[in-house]
């Protein structure tokens, strides 16, 4: 990308941005237009003109999307994230460059539309195959559309917390029609849908038998079940299955197990955030302190300790990836894999004194506030 020499910034950029809106303005216009090799073209003859403007990288991104063209695609997210000067955009960026959350990729969104097409299971069993996937549903349309998002969901997991690292395996992914057909298959009648076996059985896994399969149920007392539909259990069950796998003989912590789980679901992160915000101002309750979140064995007892656990895995998880950046994250993964304690390497990664706890907390705290208060 071409950079403006700092010498040229003064008074004649106003003028020059005032034309940069109007071209990139062009641009989206030809988009809105459905015209994207038009909006290509045009916004590609603005960028020379006006290489430092970053609606038209948006703009020209998109276009490139809708093309099929990836590759530049994601070259013309990179300007634009170099160029975004709100957290937003940034983050927008990396969902499209599949560094950041799944949520804003509208492809991997089982919309309203799709979601009514497949309602109902049908009677036979529909197959496909993808790169690491073979997926099976009572129904075509499912089968292709849970197929494309596997994919994505696993890449976008790679990236973001693993490094890029290649996933070895091919995973057996299936809907079933309904309970009894999810139960009969062998799956606990407790599960809400969602199971992978490498994360139920670990002691079988780490004696080499684990059976790798991510199951999910397609309706629950005869109707669609909401979590397939909006999507949350496909990337969280297929997250567990490849962080289990990743951590090996040295399990990963139960809230980062689940916190990163959950980062992967379409707006968890906020909707966790305003969980813990009820919780502490309406119903006058308290995080669990730090440190023994860090290091909790076992899931809590009654059911409202499990839903705090869980909405504080999402956002506490979520509040140190976006803290530490990709780099630093995935070094601090590397330091528990390591067998480092949670502890000691959430300590290291934040460059914190053995008096942590409260200040962290505090940070944590505050970013939750925020986010509730949007
Ligand atoms: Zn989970």
């Amino acid at each position: 990308m071409k950079r403006l020499a700092a010498a040229l910034l003064g008074a004649a950029l106003v003028a020059s941005l005032a034309a940069a809106d109007d071209a990139a303005a062009r641009g989206k216009k030809l988009f809105d237009e459905g015209k994207f090799e038009e909006a290509v073209a045009t916004l590609r003859r603005d960028i020379d003109q006006y290489p430092e403007h970053v609606e038209s990288y948006r703009w020209l991104a998109l276009s490139l999307e809708k093309l099929g063209k990836p590759d530049e695609a994601k070259a013309a997210w990179k300007d634009f994230r170099a160029l975004a000067t709100s957290e937003e955009d940034r983050k927008l960026a990396d969902a499209r460059l599949g560094v950041g959350p799944a949520a804003a990729d509208p492809d991997i969104v089982l919309d309203e539309k799709t979601v009514d097409a497949i309602r109902i299971p049908g009677q036979g069993w529909f197959e496909k195959k993808t790169a690491h996937f073979n997926v099976k549903t009572h129904n075509q349309r499912l089968t292709e559309v849970l197929g494309i998002q596997a994919e994505k969901y696993l890449a976008a997991l790679s990236q973001k917390f693993l490094n890029g690292a290649a996933y070895p395996h091919t995973v057996p992914l299936t809907v079933y029609a309904d309970q009894t057909e999810y139960v009969a298959a062998g799956n606990p009648d407790w599960s809400q849908g969602g199971t992978s076996f490498s994360y139920e059985s670990l002691d079988g896994y780490l004696r080499n038998q684990m059976n790798r399969k991510i199951d999910l149920l397609h309706t629950i007392d005869g109707k669609l079940n909401p979590d397939l539909a909006r999507p949350k259990l496909l990337p969280h069950e297929l997250t567990h299955l490849v962080l289990v796998e990743h951590f090996g003989d040295r399990p990963i912590p139960l809230w980062l197990n689940e916190g990163i789980a959950q980062y992967m679901e379409v707006g968890r992160h906020a909707e966790a955030n305003k969980i813990l915000y009820e919780f502490f101002t309406d119903r006058r309750g308290a995080a669990i302190p730090l440190r023994t979140f860090a290091t909790l064995p076992g899931y809590p007892e009654n059911r409202g300790a499990i839903a705090l656990f869980y909405a504080q895995s999402a956002s506490f998880t979520a509040w140190l990836a976006d803290m530490l950046g990709p780099e630093k994250f995935h070094a601090f993964l590397e330091d528990l894999k390591r067998g480092t304690g949670a502890e000691p390497a959430l300590q290291s990664a934040l460059k914190a004194g053995k008096d942590w706890e409260a200040p962290v907390q505090a940070q944590w705290l505050r970013s939750v506030e925020a986010s509730a208060k949007k």
